[in-house]
């Protein structure tokens, strides 16, 4: 029998909140170009839409991390599989997330962007569960603040299902 999945948050709520963040990242950084981190799997439908949104220049990069632990905790060590492309030298970065849970991913790889001699470092998170936070990571640009349940779409995954539904559900693993 397939999972069950309820919707959070529909497809037109998802992309209108995302119109909202690209046009206040856009106020934020006007006059600059911002250079958008999207951290492999999860950000990349977000992230898309995100940079159709922003109306000053943007340039793209993206990196693939994976976190040790369960399936359902990181543990806080994290392995580059894939590093950036091009160096951040004095550039304005946003690193795109699809979701903050307990911020042992984001709080390494913040940490190691930070190093890298760019003029600021902002985070973007579609979404973000504070609830279950063990590491103090800031957001700085919230999509949606959500409560402690596995939720999937918008290219967050269920053992790499349903990255591609339109909407953010919440998944009843049948079983
Ligand atoms: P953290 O290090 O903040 O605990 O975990 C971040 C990563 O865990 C996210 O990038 C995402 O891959 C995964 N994750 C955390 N919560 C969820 C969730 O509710 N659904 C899905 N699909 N992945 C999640």
């Amino acid at each position: 029998m397939a999972d069950k999945i309820s919707v959070l948050y529909s497809e037109e709520e998802v992309n209108a909140r995302i119109r909202e963040l690209g046009e206040q990242i856009s106020r934020d950084y006007e006059g600059k170009t911002v250079h958008l981190i999207g951290i492999l799997k999860g950000a990349t439908f977000f992230i898309c839409e995100l940079a159709k949104r922003i109306t000053v220049p943007v340039t793209l990069d993206f990196m693939s991390v994976s976190s040790y632990g369960d399936a359902t905790e990181s543990s806080g060590i994290v392995k580059i599989n894939k590093d950036l492309d091009e160096p951040l030298d004095d550039r304005n970065v946003i690193v795109v997330e699809d979701i903050v849970d307990t911020g042992n991913t984001l709080s390494y790889l913040l940490d190691n962007i930070q190093k890298r001699g760019s003029k600021s470092v902002k985070l973007c998170a579609l979404l973000d569960k504070p609830e279950r936070r063990i590491k103090d990571v800031k957001v700085d640009y919230t999509g949606f603040v959500i409560p402690d349940a596995f939720v999937v779409g918008y290219g967050l995954d269920y053992a790499q299902k349903y990255r591609n539904l339109p909407y953010i559900g919440i998944v009843e693993v049948d079983g």
